[in-house]
């Protein structure tokens, strides 16, 4: 069984660094699409991937249509439209779609499917705020194309709130730190015969979590702290499938490759995923305060 093991790159480049390259990384993203793109695949019984090797995307087939977490960018519909086809669904079958936090990467494509297919956009209320006050905290002037401009969503969610369509609930948590209206999301996985329950953290990434860009974007200047408290409380929450908001957050890549060679066993079910990546990002949101970026 492949054991999961956690080394989330510790922060080590100053604010600065890491966003001046950010926008040359989010365009060979895209000059490499070929490359990053992906098959959609089942992680377990009504859940699947449908994401490529750079940023998540998931379905739930509900049994009265799907939810899907996080769009990606404009450029991915059409390979959204694909894979949701090969799986044997129809994109008209999306009827709700959850967007982990108010970041370019995560919503770009959000208004062109929403004008294709017309589903519900989903977004939490603290991040919709924020960025309608301030749209450069959606980080939009690095999207590939800043002219698809914010997904705004139609509902706005938070802590506490579930969200029920056919046979799925999915609760959702507060989770600040990457941005401050990051949620977490949490329900149940069911083959027909057994359910797992499903852990979806909507974003960690050290980026947004340094004080000198939060005094930028009038943000709290404690993220890190923020994104450690978040850490501590989503631990209490028992997961049997961690999924990623990019795939490095529990080795989306790595499980599919192990899945295909032992057909019979699944990675993803796997109660130690979720307190060892959290544990993983406690560890080091403590050494990112330490150094004092
Ligand atoms: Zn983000
Ligand atoms: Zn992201």
């Amino acid at each position: 069984m492949l054991k999961d093991k956690y080394f989330l790159p510790v922060p080590t480049k100053t604010c600065e660094e890491i966003f001046s390259g950010f926008g040359a990384g989010i365009k060979s993203h895209y000059e490499r699409r070929a490359e990053v793109r992906h098959e959609p695949f089942r992680i377990f019984g009504n859940l699947y991937y449908i994401g490529d090797d750079k940023v998540c995307r998931h379905l739930i087939d509900t049994g009265d249509g799907l939810i899907m977490f996080d769009v990606g960018y404009g450029y991915n519909v059409p390979e959204i439209e694909a894979d949701i086809r090969k799986l044997g669904f129809s994109p008209e079958d999306i009827k709700i779609l959850i967007i982990s936090h108010g970041h370019f990467d995560h919503f770009c494509g959000g208004n062109e499917l929403r004008r294709k297919y017309g589903m519900k956009v989903l977004l939490s209320r603290t991040d919709t705020e924020l960025i309608r006050e301030r749209p450069e905290r959606a980080l939009m002037e690095y999207a590939y194309d800043p002219e698809e401009g914010v997904c705004w969503p139609d509902e706005t969610i938070s802590d506490g709130d579930e969200i029920t369509l056919g046979n799925t609930t999915i609760k959702c948590v507060a989770a600040p730190g990457h941005t401050m209206g990051t949620t977490a999301f949490f329900f149940d996985a069911t083959d027909g015969k057994t359910v797992k329950k499903v852990g979806y953290f909507g974003g960690v990434g050290f980026l947004t979590v340094y004080p000198e860009y939060n005094r930028r974007m009038g943000l709290p200047e404690n993220k890190s702290a923020l994104l450690r408290h978040t850490a501590e409380k989503l631990m209490k929450i028992p997961v049997d499938i961690m999924i990623g908001n990019h795939p490095g957050n529990n080795r989306t890549m790595e499980k599919l490759d192990y899945m295909k060679k032992h057909p019979g066993e699944n990675p993803f079910i796997d109660k130690e995923t979720w307190p060892l990546f959290l544990g993983e990002l406690i560890k080091n949101t403590r050494m990112f305060e330490k150094k004092g970026f």
